[in-house]
């Protein structure tokens, strides 16, 4: 499931291959409810001639800004990715000028598109992005300090920082050496400040690898034109369930924390 270096890799990408500044000729939509509640008629409609101006990223959602004055805001969900070649799975097509065909391919169909006139309507909904400066020490350990709940749910709670999804939650954990179930007001200032450190550390890994892709079933996490992405042989618990912890080599467990599977190092994160 793509998290933020997962989105940062994808709109880098589409940058680097000149999206930015294409005028959208045509759109074709094959799935229409990635695009809801628009109907594919008054969608397309509303794109066919704008300019994509900008490609930006806020926590795990995608915007396109639009010469239209509107923003096209995509989440990837589980399995969404862009191509510039045709494949299966392409729900959305859109042509661009110059001869450019842009690819939104989604196997899970869980993807979803919102045309929008203000970003703000949703991304209020949002805490801090985790690499902006406004995610701070301060921040972070005042909303931890505030609350009393279990620290993975809460680090992965995009309403107090966007960003972080499964994987980077248990790397940022393992990293910072804290049990995934250690309540949040328990953590002392030396934790709190190790965590926040290591949120920040693990996704600008990610960034710097081009991503998580673990396995290589359809599903999986893609960059532009299905390259897989660098980071799957850098991670350090998610995913290692019964391999050994680099730090302390002892066997990496995995348990269930808030319905979303953890793995975890029993020896090196302690309750
Ligand atoms: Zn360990």
């Amino acid at each position: 499931m793509p998290e933020l270096p997962e989105v940062e890799t994808i709109a880098s990408q589409l940058r680097g291959r000149g999206v930015e500044g294409k005028q959208i000729l045509s759109v074709k939509v094959n799935w229409a409810p990635t695009i809801e509640p628009y109907s594919v008629a008054q969608f397309s409609k509303a794109l066919k001639g704008t300019t994509i101006e900008k490609i930006s990223r806020v926590g795990k959602w995608m915007l396109f800004s639009l010469s239209s004055g509107q923003t096209l805001m995509i989440h990837l969900r589980m399995a969404g990715s862009f191509s510039m070649v045709k494949g299966s799975h392409d729900r959305i097509v859109m042509k661009l000028s110059e001869g450019q065909t842009l690819y939104y391919r989604d196997t899970r169909k869980f993807g979803r598109w919102k045309l929008v006139d203000d970003p703000q309507t949703i991304l209020f909904k949002l805490g801090p992005d985790a690499l902006t400066r406004r995610f701070s020490l301060a921040y972070f350990s005042d909303a931890m300090k505030k609350r009393h709940r279990m620290i993975k749910p809460l680090i992965l709670d995009q309403s107090i920082v966007a960003g972080l999804g499964n994987i980077y939650a248990d790397e940022a954990l393992w990293e910072a050496m804290v049990h995934p179930e250690r309540l949040s007001d328990s953590l002392s200032d030396a934790e709190l400040a190790a965590l926040f450190k290591a949120i920040k550390h693990v996704l600008k890994v990610g960034i710097k690898n081009g991503g998580t892709s673990l396995g290589d079933g359809k599903t999986n996490y893609r960059q532009v034109d299905g390259e897989s992405g660098g980071h799957r042989d850098e991670v350090k618990a998610y995913g290692r369930s019964g391999k050994s912890c680099e730090r302390c080599k002892k066997t990496l467990k995995k348990t269930v924390v808030a319905q979303r599977g953890t793995t975890f190092c029993p020896a090196c994160q302690v309750v």
